[in-house]
């Protein structure tokens, strides 16, 4: 077992609250690590070597730039077992989840490393007499950003690489759940080359870290990953003091699966979007409502394959429910699924759990006035719902306070078409899963689900301040 410390300024470093904190593995609660943990004056020193950092960092030719995110993805291929690894013991991820999170980790710092030489502006025609008119972007200082515990590695890169593509410098704080995970991301970019300071990764908790985290005049913007209960607390910190934000949020997202769809495939589909890493993903999709027609026989056969999904330690081969992050996590599920029972929904299969691990779970004649047709679950839960027909499908996808992913799975191009404009989502995906992401995409939610887009040229926008800027040839006639 190690203890790990504060990476601040290019190196680790102790921290300065005397705080510490063990990283647990969620599989059988065995202590992985200690981590020290930031205090208020660890924030402020994260702070200060980042705006310092900045300086150089947003001068570096976008080559230079673009060199070291090439490097970072070389380096996460090169330690790809060790990350693997590292998220199977603290995150609970099994082989296949951990597999797929490097393999994207070392795809998207190849997107970033794209974007470094696209930060664009525009010229505008003026109406003055000989002015030149165009816009510039230049980046915005220290970045805040919060990542969440599911995806650890890859949201934290997430959080921090287009920011810092863009020209910003960063303060990462890592979830609580997954500390020495965020402190990888820091080894990676400096064996990459990164300039000491430009990234900075204080694990701690919120509370322990006071008011500068969100309020501290050098931090420019925030970009939060999380739920949407914390996000709203973070848009009105940052609202306060007048600071930018980006958040990307909770979801409950609807599967829509109509009459003509391939019933095999909206099985499968269906499965996917529910069962991938225990269901703690934001894209799961937890609401599948199906066209009337389809109704009967999709309960029976999705509820075949889920019975059959194997549970168990995320070690062994051909595991797909592993455990769940927190030990809490079990008890609030099962709340929501026996009240679901209670209202009248049926339970398919699971419905039971022992220890971190909940068993992959099916309930058929879900309704509206169910809570779990509203809550995030964040487990393993597949609620079914049925739809009269197209319309009403689609009343009840956009009868959601979330707005973040959605799918479709039809063949009808006029109803992919329509669906694709009346959903209330920010990620719409005819015929694929709701569980979707790349690198150079507008990535992001509506709705209670997020602000903002994350990914590519929409990243770089958030993380950019657009100037006007006017050139006079000749001299301007002024009326006095
Ligand atoms: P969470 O409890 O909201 O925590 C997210 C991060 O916020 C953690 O680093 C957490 O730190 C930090 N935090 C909590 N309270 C804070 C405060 N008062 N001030 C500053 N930071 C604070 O979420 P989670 O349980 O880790 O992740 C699950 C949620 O994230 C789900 O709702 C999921 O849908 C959402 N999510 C959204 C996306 C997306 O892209 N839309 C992606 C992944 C997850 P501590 O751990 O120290 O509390």
């Amino acid at each position: 077992m190690s203890e790990y410390q504060l990476h601040i300024g290019g190196r680790y470093q102790a921290a300065e609250s005397g705080l510490r904190a063990p990283s647990l593995n969620p599989a059988n609660g065995e202590v992985l690590a200690t981590v020290q943990q930031a205090g208020e004056s660890d924030v402020l020193r994260a702070l200060e070597a980042a705006q310092c950092a900045f300086n150089g960092w947003k001068q570096v030719l976008p080559s230079q730039r673009e060199a070291v995110f090439l490097k970072a993805a070389d380096v996460v291929d090169e330690r790809a077992q060790e990350l693997r690894d590292l998220l199977i013991d603290e995150s609970g991820s099994t082989l296949i989840k951990a597999g797929y999170e490097v393999h994207h980790a070392a795809a998207f710092l190849r997107g970033m490393a794209g974007e470094c030489r696209r930060v664009t502006g525009e010229t505008y025609s003026s109406d003055y007499a000989g002015v030149k008119s165009y816009s510039i972007r230049r980046p915005l200082g220290v970045v805040v950003a919060i990542s969440p515990f599911n995806f650890p590695l890859l949201l934290g890169l997430r959080k921090i690489g287009w920011a810092m593509a863009a020209g910003n410098s960063v303060v990462l704080k890592p979830s609580e759940e997954t500390p020495v995970v965020g402190l990888k991301i820091a080894e990676i970019f400096q064996q990459a080359g990164l300039p000491d300071g430009v990234l900075n990764v204080i694990p701690g908790r919120a509370s322990d870290m006071g008011d500068a985290l969100l309020a501290d005049p050098r931090v420019k913007k925030i970009t939060f990953t999380g739920s949407s209960e914390v996000g709203k607390m973070i848009a009105a910190k940052a609202a306060a003091n007048l600071k930018k934000f980006t958040l990307e949020l909770g979801g409950k997202n609807p599967l829509v699966i109509l009459e003509d769809a391939d019933l095999d495939y909206a099985v499968n589909t269906a499965t996917f979007s529910n069962f991938m890493h225990q269901g703690q993903i934001c894209m799961t999709g937890s609401r599948v409502i199906v066209e009337a027609g389809l109704y009967d026989e999709f309960c029976r056969r999705v509820a075949a394959k889920v019975a059959a999904l194997k549970t168990g330690s995320p070690r062994e081969p051909g595991v797909v429910i592993g455990p769940l992050i927190r030990p809490t996590q079990p008890a609030f599920i099962q709340e929501q699924v026996e009240s679901a029972v209670d209202d009248g929904a049926r339970l398919l299969t699971g419905g039971k759990y022992e220890g971190s691990y909940y068993l992959p779970t099916v309930l058929a004649d879900v309704t509206e006035n169910m809570s779990i047709f509203r809550t995030e679950c964040f487990g393993p839960v597949m609620s079914i719902i049925k739809a009269d027909d197209y319309l009403h499908a689609l009343t009840l996808a956009n009868d959601s306070d979330y707005g973040l992913s959605s799918a479709v799975l039809t063949n009808d191009l006029q109803k992919a078409l329509h669906c694709s404009e009346s959903l209330e989502t920010g990620m719409v995906h005819i015929n694929g899963p709701t569980v979707r992401d790349e690198a150079v995409v507008p990535f992001g939610g509506v709705k209670d689900s997020g602000f903002g887009r994350e990914g590519g040229r929409f990243a770089m926008e958030e993380f950019t301040e657009l100037k006007w800027v006017t050139i006079q040839t000749g001299q301007q006639q002024y009326p006095f």
